[in-house]
Parts: C-alpha cells; structure tokens; sequence
C-alpha cells in the first residue's frame, strides 16, 4: 500500500466499506505500460474502474479507451476524450446505441456475428469495424469463457462480407483471459491473427490493425511478471508473425491499469465458530460478494489481505465472508487464508490490489447495503 494512501486512512478515517485509489500509481501503471509497449496504442478498458478523476488523468496522458456502452462513452467524452480516440469495443450492442454512439462521433466498433455487423452498418455506416476472435482462455485467473468472439473460419467469412458493406473492414480483435500470466498465450493468437490477415490479404481486404485486448494482469498474493517482459514477449510475437509488415497495434489494459492502486478498508463485523471443536474461525466483513468483491466467485481473484495485528505470530486458518443474507456471499472457504487470533470484532482490514472489478461490480442496495464508496486521491 502506498504511503499516501496509509495517510489518507489515517487522517480521513474514512466509513467503511470504502475503495481509495492512488491516482499516481494508475500514472506509472500507464507509463510502464506505455514504454513496455511503444508501438501500441492504450485503450483504457473502462469497465475495470470508471472513475471520473482516473478517465481524466488517462485522458490528460493520451490514453484512448475502450468502452462497452453509451453512458461508458459519455463518461470518457466527459472526460475531455474526443471521440476518434473510443472504441466501442463490446461485440453485444443494441442497434440504438450503436446509432448513438455514431452520433457521438465515435467510429470504430467490434462485432463476432454477422447480425452485429449488419446491425453497424445500419447504424454506424462507413465506420471502421474489427471482429473478434475466440480465445481458449488458457492460463487467465479470470478466462472470458465463449461468451466473446467467433471461430476463424467465421471471421474470415464476416471480414470478407464487410468488404462489400457499407462499413470498412479495419481489423481483427481477442482477449486472452483477464489475469493473464501466461506470455505464451498473446503468441498463440498473434500466430492465428496474421494467418488471416495474410489470407484476407489475398482476397482483397486489406487490414490496419490488430486488437491485442487485456490480460495484464495485477499482483495479488503471488508475484507476476513486468509489464516489460509482456512488452517483449508481444513486441517479438508480432514480429515473428508480422514481420516488417506490422499492423497497427492497440492494447486494452483494465486490470493492470488500476488493480494495484486501490485498496478497500473493511471492519470486522463478527468472528465466531460452528462448533466447540472447530478450528476453522468464521470472520465476516463488511464487505463481501455484492459489496464490490464479485470476483472471488469460484475465489478465482485472491486478493493480499492485512490486519492491523499482523505482527501477531499466532494466526490461524479463517473462512472469510460477507455481511448480507446470502449463502453465495462467501468470499474465501477453500483457499488457504490465515489471520491472527488476536484479530477482533470492529478491527479494520485493509484489502489491497482492489482497484479493479470493484466499485464497479457493487450491488446498488442488496440487503439495504450501499454500494462501494470510492476516494481517488
Ligand atoms: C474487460 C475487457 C478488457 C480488459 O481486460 P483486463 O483483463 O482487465 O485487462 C479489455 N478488452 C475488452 C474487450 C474487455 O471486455
């Protein structure tokens, strides 16, 4: 946790839940990116913390931004963006806000089926469309699953179909699994994206860029590596692949953007056991499952946690859970976490590298509770 935001708790003390992001450290994430990465271009997946101040600062360093809906759009126009640098980049758009989008000024959209790309034709006519590939999801904490993208086979037929729409066939898209600490895994996808980009080539259609998508991933409980070695491990990708003949490159970082600068305080709301004889201790936060921290589903995201009593050598294994009436608001049961005994009702724990997925991910009012306050600072 950075000093600052040690200070900010101290003086503010503020209510909790609550998340603080450190607006310096989503500044170096963006610089260390940017150099790891120079001849591609940052799109701030938004989705992954939409804060006002965080859209300005990345606005104020160039950054571009990849959106998945109208308001995400107004946000980043708020922001002071100008529309030539937003993607709308979700592949499941109404056809009204595609329309809108357009109005907005914005001209480059993502489609996987052939219905969307008829639907931006309708709507966004001329604009610059890119088709998004399957991925296996291979090697990410948190895989995108099938949800997004289309075969190769179906992209090159949907690309070759664009050519003759109303709409300009620009480039070829993937994602491959949020959290993603397998390098190798850009490679398998470039490896396929220059594939068709050589075959279309061969047909006529000539593509600009490629979409390298998310995946960087943000350090929880365990090391990963530099946004350098992602940086060579694309950059050398490309080339192999692309050759001298490189596409325009674009990145859209989320996770690795702001993970690691914030961190949610949280107080201990109650600590007890099943039984006599069990050694597992119950500890109930005041944040779980709906209060922002949706991503310990399946506990595929395991967020550092710290307690005010840490230099207690005697800890013990804890189940974590959330405070609403709800069976699924468990946060950690089968993973390995332990706390100290000296650990107390009303303690206040401090949840790092909860930047990302968090406020954005907060039930409106479940249970009466509010959603996830935030304070960028
Ligand atoms: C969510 C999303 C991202 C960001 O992914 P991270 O793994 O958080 O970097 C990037 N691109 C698209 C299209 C997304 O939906």
């Amino acid at each position: 946790m950075t000093e600052k935001i040690a200070r900010f708790f101290e003086e503010q003390r503020p209510q909790t839940p609550c998340l603080v992001v450190d607006l310096d450290v989503v500044e170096r994430n963006y610089n260390d990116l940017s150099e790891a990465l120079p001849d591609a271009r940052i799109y701030y997946a938004v989705k992954a913390n939409p804060a006002p101040e965080i859209l300005s600062l990345l606005n104020r360093l160039g950054s571009a931004f990849d959106t998945a809906s109208v308001p995400e759009i107004e946000m980043v126009l708020a922001a002071g963006c100008t529309p030539d640098r937003i993607s709308y980049g979700n592949t499941i758009k109404k056809e009204a806000d595609i329309r809108r989008a357009f109005e907005l000024g914005v001209r480059l959209f993502a489609f996987d089926s052939e219905a969307e790309l008829e639907k931006i034709e309708r709507a966004a006519p001329g604009a610059r469309v890119f088709c998004r590939i399957l991925t296996s999801g291979e090697g990410a904490e948190w895989p995108l699953s099938r949800k997004f993208g289309c075969d190769l086979p179906m992209a090159r037929e949907l690309l070759l179909k664009a050519r003759d729409m109303n709409v300009e066939p620009w480039g070829v898209s993937f994602h491959v699994g949020s959290q993603q600490k397998d390098l190798t895994q850009w490679d398998i996808a470039i490896a396929q994206v220059a594939m068709l980009f050589r075959d279309l080539e061969a047909h006529g259609v000539d593509l600009g860029m490629i979409n390298l998508g998310g995946g960087f991933p943000t350090r929880y409980r365990s090391d990963v590596p530099a946004s350098a070695a992602y940086g060579e491990a694309i950059f050398h990708s490309l080339r192999q692949h692309f050759g001298n003949h490189l596409p325009e490159a674009i990145v859209e970082p989320g996770r690795g953007m702001v993970g690691n600068a914030g961190v949610i305080e949280s107080e201990v709301v109650l600590i007890s056991r099943k039984s006599a004889n069990e050694r597992k201790r119950w500890v109930y936060l005041d944040i779980g499952k709906f209060g922002g921290l949706a991503e310990t589903m399946d506990e595929a995201i395991q967020y550092p946690i710290e307690t005010p009593v840490d230099h207690d050598e005697e800890t013990e294994p804890v189940v974590l859970a959330g405070p609403t009436c709800d069976s699924a608001d468990v946060l950690y049961e089968k993973t390995e976490y332990h706390l100290p005994l000296s650990l107390k009702v009303g303690d206040r724990v401090r949840i790092r590298a909860t930047g990302a997925y968090t406020t954005t991910y907060s039930a409106v009012c479940f249970n009466g509770f509010s959603p996830l306050q935030s304070y960028c600072i």
